[in-house]
C-alpha cells in the first residue's frame, strides 16, 4: 500500500462533476434512494455550465407551432448526419419533460405575456424539417440559463441529501476485472487521498476547450474524464470535430451568445455588409455555427475583416431597442464593455471564431453507459461506468452541435442516467471493496508527477500544444496541417516524461494540479488532431480543404481514438441510423432524416 494516508468512502454512486450533467444525474440518483456522492474540483455553481447564456432547447411550442420531430430533424442536420439517430430521437422526444422539471425544481425562466417559458430563435432550429421559417424552441432565463440552472440542481441535490465532495479533484479510475469500481481522489485543501467505492461511477467532468489557445470555456475545463478514460484503455470517439463558435469576443475569447443573434443582432464585414445573407440566403446569421465560423473565415481571408489588421469582424446590436437588450441580454452588454470597451447600444461589438465545444468524448449509448467497442461488438457496455454531458459523446451532437443543444444533452442525459442505474445497479449488492493494486497505481503516477524533475516546466509544454492545436486543428484543415499538426503533437505528448513540477506540497498545490491537468488535456488533443488527420471529407466542424465534400459512403461512421502515451490507435464504428421508434408507431418518417446537402 502506498505511503499515502487514505480515507476510503463506500457509496453506491459516485458522479464525478457538478456541471449540469454532473447535477442533474447526482439529483436522479439521490432521488431514487441511491447513496450519491458527487465529487468536483471546483465549487459546484463554479462549473463552466455556468457561464452558459443563450439556453436550451426543447419543443415547447410556447412562441409558435414546433415538434421533437422537427427538433430531431434540426438536430440530424446540425450533426451533418454523423449523430445516432436513436440517441438524437430521444433528447428531442425527453427535452420539454426534462425542461418542465427543471422548471418545477424552481429554475426562474424569463416569461411571455401569457406566463409562459419564453423561447428564442437560434442557429439551425427551424420548422417544417428546414422548410419553413426559424422556430422559438431556445428556453431562456435572460442570458444566464447556465446560471439558473445550476444553482437549482445544486439546491435539490442537497434537499436529496446527496454527499457533496468539494475541491477534491479525481486522479483515476479504479477498474476490477473489467469493471469500473471507482475512482482515487485528491483533496486539494489538505492534501488527502481518498478512496471512493461505488457500484456505479458517473464522469460529469466536461470539454477539454483548454487544449487550444483561445476557448470560451473555463481554465478548468481539461478534459479529466477523456483523460481517466484513455489511461483505463478504453477509446475517445468522434475526436475531430471541435466546434467554433462564431462570436468570441476579439482578444479575450469571452463568448457572445448566439441569443444575440437570435433576438436579431447581425455580423457585418469591413465594407458595411451583412455578409451571411449571401453565404446562407434562408437563414443568415442564423446558419449553424460550423457554417457562421467558416463565413467569418473566409471574409477575413479575403480581405473584408474589421480592424486595423483586418482580422475580426463586427456584431452589430445598435439597432436593438435597449430596453430589450437591458431585459433579455444584460449579461453580454456587461461582458461586452468589461472585455471590448465597447456599448452595445452604440457600438458593434468585435468578435472571432473562438474554440467552444467539444462534440467528441467518451462514447456512451443513449443511456449515458460507457461503451468498450471491439471488433464485432461496437456497442459493448463498459460495466460499472457512465459518462454525461461534454464529457461523454451519446452521440447527439455529431459532427457539429447545435447551440442550445448542450444544455438540454446535460439534463437528458443527466435524467437518463439516473433512470439507467435504477434498472442496472443491484441495490442488494455489496459495494465493491478497495483494490489496492489499482489505488497503488493511481498513486505512484500521482506521486511521479509531484516529483517530476525534468526541463520543461508545465506551463511552457501546455502552451505548445495549444498554439499547435490552435494553428494546425483549427477552422479549417489542410492534409498539410494535419500532418505537420500531428506530428508535432505527437512530440509535444512525448515530453510530458520531461516535465518539472516546482511545488512538492501536498495542500493547493496548483502547480501539481495543473500538471495532472496537462496529462489529461495532452490524450484529449492528441486523438483530436490525429483522427482529424485521417478524416479524408468534410463533415460539420471538420472543414479539409482538401477534401471539401463529405463523403457518405465511405466516412459516415464514428472514429475511435485509443491514445497510449503519444501513440494513437484508431478504428471506427457505425452511426446508429434506425430511429427509436418506427414511423408506423409515431416516430419520424425515415425519408425526412436521409442525408442530403446541408443548407440553410
Ligand atoms: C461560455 C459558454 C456558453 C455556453 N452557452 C451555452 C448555451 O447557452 N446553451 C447550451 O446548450 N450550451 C452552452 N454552452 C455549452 C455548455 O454550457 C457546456 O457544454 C456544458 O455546460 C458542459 O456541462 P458539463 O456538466 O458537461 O460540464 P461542466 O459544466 O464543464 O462541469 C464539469 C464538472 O466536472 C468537474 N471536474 C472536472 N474534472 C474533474 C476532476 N478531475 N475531478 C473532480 N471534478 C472534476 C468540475 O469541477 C465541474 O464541476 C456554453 C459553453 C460555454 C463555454
Amino acid at each position: 500500500m502506498s505511503a499515502y494516508p487514505i480515507q476510503t468512502h463506500d457509496y453506491d454512486v459516485v458522479v464525478v462533476g457538478a456541471g449540469g450533467a454532473g447535477l442533474r444525474a447526482t439529483l436522479g440518483m439521490a432521488e431514487q434512494g441511491f447513496r450519491t456522492a458527487c465529487v468536483t474540483k471546483v465549487f459546484p455553481t463554479r462549473s463552466h455550465t455556468v457561464a452558459a447564456q443563450g439556453g436550451i432547447a426543447a419543443s415547447l411550442s410556447n412562441m409558435g407551432p414546433d415538434s421533437w420531430q422537427w427538433h430531431l430533424y434540426d438536430t440530424v442536420k446540425g450533426s451533418d448526419w454523423l449523430g445516432d439517430t436513436d440517441a438524437m430521437e430521444y433528447l428531442a422526444r425527453e427535452a420539454p419533460k426534462a425542461v418542465y422539471e427543471l422548471e418545477h425544481y424552481g429554475v426562474p425562466f424569463s416569461r411571455t405575456e401569457e406566463g409562459k417559458i419564453y423561447q428564442r430563435p437560434f442557429g439551425g432550429h427551424t420548422t417544417e424539417y428546414g422548410e419553413g421559417p426559424p422556430v422559438q424552441r431556445t428556453c431562456a432565463a435572460a442570458d444566464r440559463t447556465g446560471h439558473a440552472i445550476l444553482h437549482t440542481l445544486y439546491g435539490q441535490s442537497l434537499k436529496e441529501k446527496a454527499e457533496f465532495f468539494v475541491e477534491y479533484f479525481a486522479l483515476d479510475l479504479i477498474v476490477t476485472d473489467g469493471v469500473c469500481t471507482g475512482v482515487v481522489c485528491w483533496k486539494l485543501d489538505d492534501g488527502t487521498i481518498h478512496v471512493f467505492n461505488a457500484k456505479m461511477v458517473v464522469l460529469a467532468t466536461g470539454g477539454y476547450g483548454r487544449a487550444y489557445f483561445s476557448a470560451t470555456s473555463a481554465h478548468s475545463c481539461t478534459g479529466d474524464g477523456g483523460g481517466m478514460v484513455a489511461r483505463a484503455g478504453l477509446p475517445l470517439q468522434d475526436m475531430e470535430f471541435v466546434q467554433f463558435h462564431p462570436t468570441g469576443i476579439y482578444g479575450s475569447g469571452c463568448l457572445i451568445t448566439e441569443g444575440a443573434r437570435g433576438e436579431g443582432g447581425y455580423l457585418t464585414n469591413s465594407e458595411g455588409e451583412r455578409f451571411m445573407e449571401r453565404y446562407a440566403p434562408t437563414y443568415k446569421d442564423l446558419a449553424s455555427r460550423d457554417v457562421v465560423s467558416r463565413c467569418i473565415t473566409i471574409e477575413i481571408r479575403e480581405g473584408r475583416g474589421v480592424g486595423s489588421n483586418s482580422d475580426h469582424m463586427h456584431l452589430n446590436l445598435m439597432h436593438l431597442p435597449p430596453e430589450s437588450l437591458h431585459e433579455r441580454l444584460p449579461g453580454i452588454s456587461e461582458s461586452a464593455k468589461i472585455f471590448a470597451g465597447v456599448d452595445v447600444t452604440k457600438q458593434p461589438i468585435p468578435i472571432l471564431p473562438t474554440v467552444h465545444y467539444n462534440m467528441g468524448g467518451i462514447p456512451t449509448n443513449f443511456w449515458g453507459e460507457v461503451l468498450a467497442p471491439v471488433q464485432g461488438e461496437p456497442d459493448r457496455i463498459f460495466p460499472g461506468l457512465m459518462a454525461v454531458g461534454e464529457a461523454g459523446c451519446a452521440s447527439v451532437h455529431g459532427a457539429n452541435r447545435l447551440g442550445s443543444n448542450s444544455l438540454i444533452d446535460l439534463v437528458v442525459f443527466g435524467r437518463a442516467a439516473a433512470i439507467r442505474a435504477g434498472e442496472v445497479v443491484d441495490r442488494a449488492a455489496a459495494i465493491p471493496a478497495t483494490n489496492s493494486a489499482e489505488v497503488d497505481r493511481a498513486l505512484a503516477r500521482f506521486d511521479g508527477l509531484r516529483h517530476a524533475n525534468g526541463g520543461t516546466p508545465t506551463a511552457a509544454l501546455r502552451l505548445e500544444m495549444q498554439k499547435t492545436m490552435q494553428s494546425d486543428a483549427a477552422v479549417f484543415r489542410t492534409d498539410k496541417t494535419l500532418a505537420e499538426g500531428a506530428q508535432k503533437m505527437t512530440a509535444i505528448a512525448g515530453r510530458l516524461g520531461d516535465l518539472k513540477v516546482t511545488d512538492r506540497s501536498l495542500i493547493w498545490n496548483s502547480d501539481l494540479m495543473e500538471t495532472l491537468e496537462l496529462t489529461n488535456l495532452m490524450p484529449n488533443a492528441l486523438a483530436t488532431i490525429v483522427a482529424a488527420e485521417a478524416r479524408k471529407e468534410s463533415r460539420g466542424a471538420h472543414a479539409h480543404e482538401d477534401y471539401p465534400d463529405r463523403d457518405d459512403a465511405n466516412w459516415r461512421k464514428h472514429s475511435l481514438a485509443w491514445v497510449d502515451g503519444n501513440e494513437v490507435k484508431l478504428a471506427y464504428r457505425p452511426v446508429h441510423l434506425e430511429p427509436l421508434t418506427a414511423f408506423e408507431d409515431g416516430g419520424i418518417d425515415p425519408k425526412k432524416i436521409a442525408p442530403k446537402a446541408r443548407v440553410y
